[in-house]
């Protein structure tokens, strides 16, 4: 049976999606239709990911895997380049990898700041380059969705490396936007704010976390569905008209 959503017929590359909000967000692409192309470091955690998202996907929906550290501007080439061998086109990029080393400024290690800006900003950055061609050739269908931060909005003690990153990626974002809006490609950026998956969990005490509700208006911490809805959305064809904008995700904590 042929996927009749807002993404039928085009394709995505995901990076980061063996866990967390980057398979959320595969999920959500494959239930609205779209092929993909996931990526992430760990091999085997992307191969299991791959195995249980193939039971979304219809006869007609593709999934290609492809192990890669976006840290690296060779691996990322080299998986723009395999995605689009292996999927007929490449409409949609989702800048999702990203990492969070945290500490205080003071005693923050150069290697510690070099790491978290590498992987979190340089890499969508690699990837934009390499997938820039083929998402103008997709014209109006072409999109960019990076995911920035609340933390690259307002800051946060002991992230610095991180909130960097993420309100690097939010001008990398505008900047992306203006170049390819010639073209009818958009580029967004989502600021989600704090999200249950892997990355937050091993952080968070239970005091902490009754401290940190006190600052969500909407009183509960955000699911990954959350996070993936808004990206499927800015993804899709009904947001054509919206490009160099920070989509906040994050229970009203951000206004
Ligand atoms: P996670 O740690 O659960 O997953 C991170 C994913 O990125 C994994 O698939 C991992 O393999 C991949 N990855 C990490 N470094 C990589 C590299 N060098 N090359 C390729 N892949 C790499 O994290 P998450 O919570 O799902 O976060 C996903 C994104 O959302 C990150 O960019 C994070 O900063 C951002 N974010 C998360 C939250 C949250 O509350 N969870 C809030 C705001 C923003």
């Amino acid at each position: 049976m042929t996927a009749a959503g807002p993404l039928t017929g085009r394709a995505a590359l995901i990076t980061g999606a063996s866990q967390g909000l980057g398979r959320a967000i595969a999920a959500a692409y494959l239930r609205a239709g779209a092929s993909l192309a996931i990526c992430a470091r760990d091999r085997a955690a992307l191969e299991q990911a791959t195995v249980e998202l193939a039971e979304l996907a219809t006869g007609e929906q593709q999934i290609v895997a492809l192990a890669c550290d976006v840290a690296r501007p060779d691996d990322v080439a080299r998986v723009v380049d395999a995605a689009t061998a292996a999927l007929p086109q490449l409409d949609i990029l989702v800048n999702n990898a990203g990492i969070a080393i945290n500490g205080l400024i003071m005693r923050f290690t150069d290697d510690q700041w070099a790491k978290t800006l590498q992987v979190n900003l340089t890499g969508a950055f690699y990837a934009i380059r390499a997938a820039s061609t083929l998402l103008l050739k997709a014209k109006e269908s072409g999109r960019i969705v990076n995911i920035s931060s609340v933390v690259g909005q307002m800051g946060n003690g002991g992230q610095a490396a991180y909130a960097a990153s993420k309100a690097g990626l939010i001008g990398l974002t505008m900047t992306t936007a203006r170049e390819l809006a010639p073209r009818g490609v958009t580029c967004n950026a989502v600021a989600p704010g704090y999200i249950e998956t892997d990355m937050t969990a091993q952080h968070l005490p239970e005091a902490a976390r009754a401290k940190l509700m006190e600052q969500i208006p909407l009183a509960r911490i955000g699911q990954a569905d959350d996070v993936a809805n808004a990206v499927a959305f800015l993804a899709g064809p009904e947001a054509g008209y919206i490009t160099g904008q920070v989509l906040r995700v994050n229970g009203g904590m951000l206004m």
